[in-house]
């Protein structure tokens, strides 16, 4: 899809990572956790004939087991956990004032690698928090491992993300420590597909009552619906305004940021503050806006962008076909599920309360700072 052309790293990190996984599933003594993106499970089930959008998460978990992790989580939960980090820096930002703004979100590789090599002027401007991918692999390195007292060289941590760009960000520099990774392995959408068929696991017949294990496991369904163009900065949104508005502001949807137009924007009050927010659907209309607020000729506190269409739902490694009618699928699915949640907010996730009680203490404190924000380099081409 259009993810592939715009992530030339895409092409070169793709390697036969399915049989790599395979055989450290069988023989591995490591402790293997997995994560599993958003979008994942409003996808996965159209490689087993389900329709698009339903979530399958039941089915996902039950696959999972079958093939040995020994424990599944979600990104949904390290995404709420993106969101208390962005949220407080976008605060922290808006104190500081114009020259710090607007802030760009940071959780599309895709995006992240067309600023480092095609506009580092605006390198400053990008969120420093990590991606939920890579927050959580920080995460399973230092607060899971310390509470479970499981060395971090023995944890090995495998993400199934919605595209290759995924596996070049789990490749920064930036996103290891002495060499351990955050993450050690990605696989896609589509190749995970390939995983439960090559071990013959019968797909449609798993149980429909599993969820996900507790610790990093649970999601707010604001972490869930980041896999929509729309949905980072509706989580932000929902988040940022019980904090600047002492729980005064109880609007929970923010439907004109939601769909497939190229750049949604909205004012929003937000106690003494009014905020302008804009959301970008691909790089060429996000060129554009570059441009623009490089000649002032617009404004934005607070941007979201996603490199696909749509979002991480139309990622490069999800099932094929993938046609305008499948993606509006998924992404209706996906906001179905938030509309039933009974837990919309990140804040409210009580696994995320813990980790900030017993571990982070504060979001952006001198911790998180250590482990879930990163720094970005000019790459252009000289
Ligand atoms: Fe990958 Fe999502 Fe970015 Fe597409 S929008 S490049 S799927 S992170």
């Amino acid at each position: 899809g259009q993810c592939i052309k715009i992530c030339p790293v895409g092409a070169l990190t793709e390697k036969n990572s399915v049989t790599e996984l395979n055989r450290l599933l069988k023989n591995s003594q490591k402790h293997i956790v997995v994560q599993i993106a958003p979008a994942i499970k409003h996808t996965i089930g159209e490689e087993f004939f389900i329709t698009p959008g339903v979530d399958v998460t039941s089915k996902m978990v039950g696959a999972l087991k079958k093939l040995g992790f020994d424990k599944v989580f979600s990104t949904d939960f390290s995404a709420d956990v993106t969101i208390m980090e962005e949220g407080t820096e976008l605060i922290e930002r808006l104190m500081k004032g114009d020259r710090e703004l607007p802030m760009f979100t940071s959780c599309c590789p895709g995006w992240v690698n067309y600023v480092e090599k095609s506009y580092p002027n605006f390198i400053k401007n990008l969120s420093s928090c990590k991606s939920p991918q890579q927050m959580f692999g920080a995460l399973a390195k230092s607060y899971y491992s310390n509470t479970l007292n499981i060395p971090k060289e023995d944890i090995y941590v495998v993400s199934i993300m919605p595209c290759t760009a995924k596996k070049g960000e789990s490749e920064r520099i930036e996103m290891q420590e002495n060499g351990i990774r955050d993450v050690d392995l990605v696989i896609t959408t589509r190749e995970f597909a390939k995983l439960i068929k090559m071990n013959n696991i019968d797909f449609n017949s798993l149980p429909d009552d599993l969820t996900y294990d507790s610790f990093m496991g649970l999601g707010s369904s604001a972490g869930r619906i980041f896999g929509s163009s729309g949905g980072v900065m509706e989580a932000a949104l929902r988040t940022v305004s019980h904090i600047l508005t002492d729980g005064q502001l109880k609007q929970i949807e923010f439907k004109t940021l939601r769909g497939f137009e190229n750049v949604k924007s909205a004012e929003i009050i937000l106690g003494e503050r009014k905020i302008k927010v804009a959301v970008i659907n691909g790089i060429g209309s996000a060129k554009k806006v570059l441009d623009a607020i490089e000649k002032n000729k617009i404004y934005f506190d607070f941007i979201e962008v996603m490199a696909c269409y749509g979002g991480c739902i139309s990622g490069g490694g999800a099932p094929i076909p993938d046609s305008l009618e499948v993606r509006k699928s998924r992404m209706k699915g996906m906001y179905l599920f938030d509309s039933n949640s009974t837990l919309r907010k990140s804040h409210e996730n009580i696994e995320v309360i813990n980790l900030y009680k017993n571990y982070l203490k504060e979001p952006c404190g001198h911790k998180s700072h250590h482990i879930l924000h990163t720094t970005y380099s000019n790459k252009t081409k000289i």
